[in-house]
């Protein structure tokens, strides 16, 4: 009898103990914020405060089957590539949740991303302020591109208060950690005197730093101030080589210009069927007035055969890339 009741109470307390500690385990305070990878928002308790989505859940972006563990139970994808897919797919607001929930963990691009969702209120509220914060720590990071973001913000000035002087310290940043772009806009800074004194002789050492890294848009800078001779004597020959620099670097705009300069012997001799080459593939990369352009000289004969049909399916193309004039043209001849 004693045996058992010592028995009885040796399974009591070790029962007691037992489900104490459960216990225990289940009202554990669960401190640690987590992003919620359905719709993106931020909650501390096991269940999102916005959509009720359990901790942890995430949706296979493979096959669309809801999962808690670290691999889909269906497709067999891992939990960390389904959301870099996610995030990564170019259907932005979808990609909300996803992309948060990699910039919680600290990694500077998708930081920098989130911060364009917020600054242009893509899958979530615009908040420039918000923004401002994910590209002022993706930059500390270490990522230059989001200091260029943070600096565009400040130089916009339209989500937050316009400050010139923020904005260059941005794009010093970005050019610190390498950034032609960073380099560029520091060179258009001082080629318009935004916050700074107008200094050309610096605004062209900053393009050129910009130019080395294959930047097309510095050489287009650079080209311009060789031909109109700012901070250097003016030289066409000169300004020419670089606008092919800029054109050989895939300059949509670049190539146009350069088509146009031949075709229209400005700069150089006449040659419109270098013209006509340059237009191609300014038209290639997307470019409306180079369309616009080729159809017109196969509407006249310029450097090529006169062809109607080939003169309005530019037109036609070029209508659909936003050309106004294209769309009148294009309009009225294939009525
Ligand atoms: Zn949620
Ligand atoms: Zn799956």
């Amino acid at each position: 009898m004693k045996c058992d009741m010592k028995r009885f109470l040796i399974l009591f307390l070790s029962l007691v103990l037992i489900s104490g500690s459960a216990l225990a385990a289940t009202q554990q305070p669960e401190p640690e914020a987590w992003v919620c990878l359905k719709c993106g928002q931020v909650s501390d308790g096991n269940a999102c405060i916005v959509c009720g989505e359990t901790r942890g859940v995430w949706t296979c972006f493979a096959c669309g089957t809801r999962n808690l563990s670290g691999a889909c139970m269906n497709c067999g994808l891992e939990k960390s590539a389904s959301i870099k897919q996610e995030a990564d797919d170019a259907r932005m607001p979808a990609a909300f949740s996803a992309v948060h929930y990699l910039a919680a963990a600290g990694d500077p691009v998708y930081l920098a991303r989130l911060g364009r969702y917020y600054e242009k209120g893509i899958g979530v509220a615009q908040d420039a302020d918000k923004a401002a914060d994910c590209f002022r720590k993706a930059g500390s990071a270490g990522y230059a591109p989001a200091w260029v973001y943070l600096g565009r913000l400040y130089d916009a000035g339209v989500a937050v208060s316009q400050d010139y002087s923020l904005a260059l310290e941005c794009y010093e940043k970005a050019a610190e950690l390498g950034s032609a772009e960073g380099y560029w806009y520091l060179g258009s800074f001082y080629e318009e005197g935004t916050g700074v004194q107008q200094n050309y002789a610096m605004a062209l050492d900053y393009y050129h730093k910009a130019a080395d890294q294959g930047d097309a848009d510095a050489w287009m800078s650079i080209a311009y101030f060789h031909l109109h001779g700012k901070g250097v004597d003016a030289d066409p020959a000169q300004a020419l080589e670089y606008y092919e620099k800029a054109a050989s670097l895939g300059s949509a705009l670049a190539c146009d210009y350069v088509g146009y300069l031949y075709m229209t012997g400005s700069l150089v001799p006449q040659d419109t069927a270098k013209g006509i080459e340059w237009y191609r593939k300014a038209a290639e990369l997307g470019n409306a007035r180079s369309m616009y352009a080729l159809g017109y000289a196969y509407q006249c004969g310029q450097g090529v055969e006169i062809n109607m049909e080939e003169a309005l399916r530019w037109y036609e193309k070029a209508a659909m890339a936003g050309h106004a004039n294209a769309y009148i043209v294009w309009n009225a001849f294939s009525k």
